[in-house]
């Protein structure tokens, strides 16, 4: 046998999972593909229940366990204490690198692996989770098949499980507390998940050197943004602006049919967030 054909015997099948539409609806449209598919969750720790109640649904689904993997015994609180409270923006992304990409790197180890990613045809200006390994080859099966965005809703509406229920206030997938959430989802957080958007509040603090203030968004404190003047304003601002873009759009896609949800809005983190 050549080292080829030993190599393509041997090379296993893995799948991430973030817990959103994309890479769910990925895992639907392969399974009957790929039947020795692995599939894999890097879990954060600080991931929404309706995360975890859909992968839970998924796994019924795809009739095979989705491995759930941590970063070892350092989790997000550990990773900021280390770092001084400094919590992580777009431009410091540590929590994506420690906590979801060490995780699935690991648990490839070195075999040969083609690692499936569910970027879409409709968005190649997105890069995806690239591995810089080289016994890591990824395939991206959505944009080999011309599959955009209705598809995908299609396709997890046709299996039953439909898209998970925080699309109903939320744009995408990933940790409660994401810097990438837009003011109307944390607006979203605060009236469903009051208890989480606490947790988030508290690691808002003020460097106690610099006295710099650490916010999750750009000069705006949750604080601030739970007033209930601030949030109605929030909620009318996000009104307007749907508005605007269904009239530019001139007619609804499956996306706004949906509901409030679903909209990519701003593309944010390719791994967390697919
Ligand atoms: S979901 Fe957001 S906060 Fe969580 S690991 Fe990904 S980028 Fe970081």
């Amino acid at each position: 046998m050549s080292s080829t054909e030993i190599e393509s015997k041997n090379r296993r099948h893995v799948l991430a999972l973030s817990g959103g539409k994309d890479s769910s609806a990925l895992a639907v449209y392969m399974r009957d593909r790929v039947p020795d598919m692995e599939y894999v969750f890097c879990d954060t720790g600080k991931e929404l229940k309706e995360t975890y109640d859909y992968l839970d649904k998924l796994e019924v689904f795809l009739g095979k366990p989705i491995a759930r993997i941590q970063n070892g015994s350092m989790g997000f609180d550990d990773l900021l204490r280390i770092r001084n409270g400094f919590l992580p923006s777009p431009q410091q992304r540590w929590c994506t690198e420690y906590l979801k990409i060490v995780p699935y790197e690991r648990y490839i180890g070195e075999d040969w692996v083609t690692s499936y990613v569910g970027i879409r045809a409709d968005e190649p200006e997105r890069k995806g989770y690239i591995s810089t390994k080289p016994n890591i080859k990824p395939r991206f099966p959505f944009v080999e098949d011309g599959l955009m965005r209705d598809d995908v809703i299609r396709i997890l509406e046709d299996s039953g499980l439909g898209v998970p229920s925080y699309y109903e206030w939320r744009s995408r997938s990933g940790c409660y507390f994401c810097f990438y959430q837009q003011r109307r989802e944390w607006v979203g957080l605060l009236e469903t998940h009051p208890d989480l958007f606490r947790e988030a509040m508290k690691y808002e603090k003020p460097d106690p050197v610099s006295g710099k203030r650490y916010t999750w968004i750009q000069n705006e404190s949750l604080t601030e943004l739970a007033k209930p003047e601030r949030v109605a304003e929030i909620k009318a601002e996000y009104k307007k602006r749907r508005a605007r873009e269904a009239e530019l759009a001139g007619n609804a896609s499956l996306g706004e049919v949906f509901g409030t949800g679903c909209e990519d809005e701003e593309m944010g983190c390719t791994v967390c967030h697919l």
